[in-house]
């Protein structure tokens, strides 16, 4: 195009009827006052812009048709309609008095292709990345393509009624998604819209899809514990407010279970919760939103649904969609938690994209640009600083792996991506180990500031514990006739995994967890034999609740593990065992 810039333009006037030598003239003064160099303007018959014309130059349109105008009238009053507080009858009739149309040029391209929810357009020369581009059906895309003559964009509807050929228009806006309180409590699609059949949601504005990360100056370092209620976790790999923690492991091992269960777990916590549902079964996000209400943990959660029925392109979007609710939340000083099921089948519904964009494949097919998919989605969550009002985003991005390859490329992309994971593991999980946490492989790398002190000093050497129980596990494989010693060790280890056993929706308190680290590391356990150890843990929580409600209240309040409690604690565990090994 920037040939023609150089020469004269070419200027097309497509109307039902050739304008005359006068308007001729106008139209000529017009475009030299405009585009100040020599024009040539050429007159098309055309029969679609009746009452009006249409004048066209390069990718630049006027539109002075009927329906353009009409067009501009419906813009004029669905921005009206935006301020839906105020008395609308009044708007409208303002916005209709004082309408008159403008002759704006606006970038209009052509449909070149369309198929499989992709279009390829040509001539929207200064269309940006990112861009919502309308085609003359009604329907969005967004552009995520940039080549030299065209453009590729992802379209947010049926491709059905786009036609090659057809227009479309730029609109200058990036994506957005409808945001505000209202959505708490909601089932809702990556575009906004409500899908749980409970009517409309009052949005108070809108917020970009992609948004960059929150610099340094603008975040705190996470100190507060965000707790999920999960022993192995609370006690092995803490999660501090403002974290990212993955949660990775095959097929079926409990991970969506771990992510239900923090949920669950924030009631009363005043922490907003979303649930990011990309490329799974609409069944199970049925029966995972059912579950929520059920537990009344409904009234502080948004569900995103985008599941495996949805374009590619719907899939693609959602985790964004739900960072920026979530950052609307995080604006106003709340915490949020947020959690991706999965980022695996994202990056699959993104490769699908690049694919059928002919972007050119790098390694197991993804495009080259996938780690930053992922890595400008992920820094989105963050604690904000006291000056920004405090707010953070948790998130708990899930990952599927096969057969526990975790050095696969989307797995190892995000391990590097977030600040620690919980790895799950098949074995484990099938033997009876769940949650199947591997202690070995899991890490929290922000964790101590995100732990109370009293977990901090209950939970001390449980690490360190286990590892030996592991390692010794290994030594003793062969070998049958061990010394006591060894024995011993072994049977504490053994006791160890079994205490960090723990069924769904059975959350544990900060105290509770305490009061069970205390006890097993006090070796107050050992000689209760492993398939009692469950029993064990209900029956002395219940023990201590009892008896010694005072050492619960304590470690509430104080959240500090003294030594004095420490002792008591012991003391009342040894008690227990007593009488529980009687019956
Ligand atoms: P998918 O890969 O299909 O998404 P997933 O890894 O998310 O699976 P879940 O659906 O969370 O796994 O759990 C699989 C099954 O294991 C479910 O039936 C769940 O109820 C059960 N389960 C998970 N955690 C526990 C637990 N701690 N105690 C008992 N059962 C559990
Ligand atoms: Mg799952």
């Amino acid at each position: 195009m920037s040939e023609l810039n150089s020469s004269a333009k070419k200027a097309v006037i497509y109307s039902a009827v050739a304008p005359d030598e006068k308007q001729r003239e106008r139209f000529l003064a017009y475009l030299t006052s405009k585009y100040g160099t020599q024009i040539e303007l050429v007159w098309e018959k055309s029969d679609k812009f009746s009452g009006g014309f249409r004048l066209a130059v390069d990718s630049e349109v006027f539109d002075w048709s009927v329906s353009g105008k009409y067009r501009q009238l419906r813009e004029a009053m669905e921005r009206t309609s935006d301020k839906r507080d105020s008395d609308i009858i009044s708007l409208l009739r303002d916005t209709i008095e004082n309408f008159s149309p403008d002759v704006v040029a606006e970038e209009v391209g052509m449909v070149l292709t369309v198929g499989d929810g992709i279009a390829t357009v040509s001539g929207l020369d200064k269309v940006t990345y990112g861009e919502i581009v309308l085609f003359a059906s009604g329907v969005k895309g967004m552009v995520l393509e940039l080549r030299k003559n065209e453009i590729g964009c992802i379209l947010f509807d049926d491709d059905d009624s786009v036609l090659a050929g057809s227009y479309v228009r730029r609109t200058g806006k990036t994506a957005g998604v409808p945001v505000g309180d209202a959505f708490i409590g909601r089932v809702i699609n990556p575009l906004g819209l409500p899908i749980d059949g409970k009517g409309e949601i009052k949005s108070a504005g809108y917020f970009p899809v992609e948004r960059p990360a929150p610099g340094i100056i603008e975040r705190s370092p996470v100190d507060t514990p965000l707790e999920t209620g999960i022993l192995a976790i609370d006690s092995m790999f803490p999660i501090g407010r403002g974290q990212r923690e993955l949660i990775i492991g095959d097929r079926q091992t409990g991970k969506t279970a771990i992510a239900l269960d923090v949920i669950l777990n924030q009631k009363g916590k005043d922490v907003i919760c979303i649930y990011v549902a990309i490329g799974q079964k609409a069944s199970s996000v049925a029966q995972l939103a059912e579950k929520l209400r059920a537990n009344g943990a409904l009234d502080y959660t948004v569900v995103v649904n985008a599941s495996a029925s949805e374009s590619a392109s719907i899939q693609y979007i959602a985790p964004y969609a739900g960072c920026a609710l979530g950052e609307y939340f995080m604006g106003r000083g709340k915490d949020v938690l947020i959690v991706y099921d999965d980022l695996s089948k994202h990056a699959v519904a993104y490769r699908a994209l690049s694919l059928l964009l002919e972007r050119s494949p790098g390694r197991e097919a993804y495009p080259g640009d996938v780690f930053y998919l992922h890595s400008r989605l992920l820094e989105r969550s963050a604690k904000l600083s006291h000056e920004l009002g405090g707010g953070s985003i948790t998130a708990l991005p899930i990952v599927e792996t096969q057969a526990g390859d975790v050095s696969a490329y989307i797995p190892t992309n995000i391990i590097s991506i977030t600040d620690g994971q919980i790895f799950l593991e098949s074995d484990l999980f099938f033997s009876g180990q769940r949650p199947a946490v591997n202690v070995g492989l899991s890490v929290s790398r922000v964790g101590g500031a995100a732990q109370t002190k009293a977990m901090k000093s209950a939970s001390g050497a449980i690490r360190l514990d286990l590892a030996q129980y592991r390692e010794m596990e290994v030594f003793t494989q062969f070998s049958s006739d061990l010394d006591e010693a060894t024995k011993n060790q072994l049977a504490y280890g053994q006791g160890l995994m079994r205490l960090l056993r723990q069924e769904q929706y059975r959350h544990l308190s900060q105290e509770e967890q305490v009061v069970l680290l205390t006890a097993a590391l006090g070796k107050a356990m050992v000689g209760i034999p492993l398939n009692r150890i469950g029993d064990y843990k209900d029956g002395l929580l219940e023990y201590v609740k009892a008896n010694a409600s005072e050492v619960l209240t304590e470690l509430q309040r104080t959240k500090v593990l003294s030594d004095a409690a420490k002792e008591r604690i012991v003391t009342l565990a040894t008690e227990f065992a007593k009488e529980f090994s009687k019956d």
